[in-house]
C-alpha cells in the first residue's frame, strides 16, 4: 500500500496547494484531496468539516481508503483554480497575509468561485491585501516565511567585527510537537545571530550553530553548550529553530523563536535563563541559559 508521505513526495504535492509555501506540507484535506501548509490548513479547519476535513500527515493515522482518495494538488487546482481572476492571486505564505488567505481559501473552496466562469466574474474585490509587512508585493509570489527560516539554506551576511559572543547552554525541550509516525520526534535546535528580528535569513556569516539530535523524544535533554558571536549586543537578535531530524525524507519544522538581546540587557559574563514557547507550531518550549562574553577590552 502506498503511504501518504510517498504521495506527498510528488513535486506538486510537496508545496502547499493554496499558498505554494515551499516547505513540505504537513497537513492535508482528506475530502478535497490536497496537501497544505500549517497556516492554510488552519483556514480550512475554520470553514468546517462540511467543506474541508483536515488531517495531519504525521500526527494522525491514515486509513487505506483515505490515502487512496487523495487526488493531489495538481488535480485539485485544475478544478478549484480553473478561473482565478487577477484580483485574487494566490496568498503569500507569510502569516502577515492571513486575512487575505482566509478570503482566498473561502472563495476557492466554499464559494467555489474560481471553478466557474460566471461566479468568478461576479466576485467582489478582496477586502484584504496580499502584502507582507516586510516585503514589497512584487518581490515574489508565494514567498515563504518558513522556507526562509531554515538556517542551513542561507550563507549569512559578511561581517568583520564582533563585539562579543554568547555561550548558549541548551538545556531541554518539553512537550515538543510530534513529527514522526511513532508519535515522537528526533529534535535538534539551530541558533543563529543577525541584526533583524523579522528576517532570520539575515544572519552573520558563520554564526549558526546546531545542537545534537535527540532521538525519539518530545522531552529532550540536551545540556549542550554552543557559542555564537554578536556584532552588537544592544541590537542583535538570536534566532532559534527546532527541527525534527529525518533519516529518509526531509527534516520537519517544529517551531521557532527569536530573542531580542536588548530586551535582556545582557552584560559581560552575566547569565540569563530562558524558557521560551515555540512559535508557528502546536506546542513546545525550549529552556536555555545564555551568557554574554564581551570582547571589548
Ligand atoms: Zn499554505
Amino acid at each position: 500500500m502506498t503511504d501518504i508521505l510517498t504521495i506527498r513526495s510528488q513535486p506538486s504535492n510537496s508545496v502547499c496547494c493554496d499558498c505554494e509555501s515551499k516547505d513540505l506540507p504537513t497537513w492535508a484535506s482528506t475530502n478535497i484531496g490536497c496537501f497544505l501548509c500549517i497556516q492554510c490548513s488552519g483556514v480550512h479547519r475554520s470553514l468546517g468539516t462540511h467543506i474541508s476535513k483536515i488531517k495531519s500527515l504525521t500526527l494522525d493515522l491514515w486509513t487505506e481508503s483515505e490515502v487512496a482518495s487523495m487526488k493531489g494538488n495538481l488535480f485539485v487546482n485544475q478544478v478549484y483554480e480553473a478561473n482565478v481572476p487577477v484580483t485574487y492571486p494566490k496568498p503569500l505564505s507569510s502569516p502577515d497575509v492571513n486575512d487575505y488567505r482566509k478570503e482566498f481559501i473561502k472563495a476557492k473552496y466554499e464559494l467555489k468561485a474560481f471553478s466557474c466562469d460566471k461566479l468568478s466574474t461576479s466576485l467582489p474585490t478582496p477586502k484584504f491585501k496580499n502584502v507582507c509587512k516586510e516585503e514589497k508585493p512584487e518581490k515574489k509570489k508565494g514567498s515563504n516565511l518558513r522556507k526562509t527560516m531554515k538556517f542551513n539554506r542561507v550563507e549569512g551576511r559578511p561581517t568583520t567585527e564582533f563585539e562579543g559572543y554568547l555561550t548558549i547552554k541548551l538545556k531541554c525541550g518539553r512537550n515538543l510537537p510530534s513529527r514522526d509516525i511513532n508519535g515522537k520526534s528526533d529534535p535538534y535546535v539551530f541558533f543563529g545571530v543577525g541584526p533583524d528580528e523579522n528576517d532570520s535569513t539575515n544572519l552573520y556569516a558563520g554564526q549558526v550553530v546546531k545542537s545534537e539530535v535527540q532521538k525519539k523524544t518530545l522531552n529532550p535533554d540536551w545540556n549542550q553548550e554552543m557559542n555564537v558571536c554578536v556584532v552588537n549586543v544592544d541590537s542583535d537578535v538570536l534566532h532559534l529553530e527546532c527541527w525534527d531530524w529525518d533519516k529518509i525524507t526531509y527534516d520537519d519544522f517544529m517551531g521557532n523563536y527569536h530573542i531580542r538581546l536588548k530586551d535582556h540587557n545582557l552584560r559581560h559574563n552575566q547569565q540569563s535563563s530562558f524558557e521560551v514557547n515555540l512559535e508557528n507550531t502546536e506546542s513546545g518550549s525550549i529552556s536555555m541559559d545564555i551568557r554574554f562574553h564581551s570582547l571589548k577590552n
